[in-house]
């Protein structure tokens, strides 16, 4: 095959303890899945209701130890730390029981947000698609293997910047746990090897600015480390 332009490199995220790297596919993205959360965006959406579901560019991925410029066209980006579950294995209609099956691993991962452009967006009744689609926007840790982790249904969320805690949450809240996520979203759209899910985030994100050290950790996952430059 011979391209008319440069191909570009796909993206990838490392795997913990291996030198493989898993290729990304697609990133989604799961809104208001914290029931605090939530409440405080004001938008609603906790339980009883479907989980919103948003997409970001693939090649937004930076790994752990990154520095993200501070996107243009913005005066408040946000980073949500999120558990990322990444599909190993495809399907379309995947029932819940067996839904775990399809996940290759977990990260944790900042879906960095241009909230200012996000709220214009929704008062403008436009697509939000640019309050999550800039370079850098997806920082994800390496992978840890479900095959030696198991899938995490407990354990404590948090992101700290400057050292100062600013999110705590436990996975153990997620309204849709990663197994109805991933049959909620084989229902949509068929799910693929290298497919990323972010899972949604607990209460409390807020703006960073320039110089600002974000840390990330999910308990018996990993830890992410990007700076904001
Ligand atoms: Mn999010």
């Amino acid at each position: 095959m011979s391209y008319a332009i440069p191909l570009a490199a796909p993206p990838t995220v490392g795997i913990a303890g291996s030198g493989l790297r898993f290729p990304v596919r697609r990133i989604y993205t799961i809104g208001r899945n914290y029931a605090a959360h939530a409440r405080e965006t004001g938008l609603g959406g906790a339980g009883g209701s479907k989980p919103g579901v948003s997409l970001k560019p693939a090649d937004s991925v930076i790994p752990d130890g990154s520095a993200l410029p501070y996107p243009p066209g913005t005066e408040q980006l946000e980073p949500e730390v999120e558990m990322v579950a990444a599909i190993g294995r495809g399907g379309a209609d995947i029932p819940p029981a067996a839904a775990l099956d399809h996940v290759f691993g977990y990260a944790v991962g900042f879906d960095m947000i241009r909230r200012d452009v996000m709220h214009a967006c929704i008062a403008d009744q436009h697509s939000w698609d640019l309050c999550k689609s800039f370079d850098g926007a997806s920082p994800v840790s390496d992978l840890a293997l479900a095959e030696n982790i198991g899938h995490p249904a407990r354990g404590a969320i948090t992101l700290a910047i400057n050292g100062a805690e600013r999110q705590r949450g436990d996975l153990s809240d997620l309204i849709w746990p990663v197994a109805e996520i991933v049959a909620r979203l084989s229902a949509l759209s068929r799910l693929e090897p290298g497919d990323l899910i972010f899972t949604g985030t607990p209460k409390g994100p807020g703006k960073v600015e320039r110089g600002d050290r974000l840390e990330g950790v999910v308990e018996g996952i990993g830890r992410l480390t990007v700076d904001i430059a």
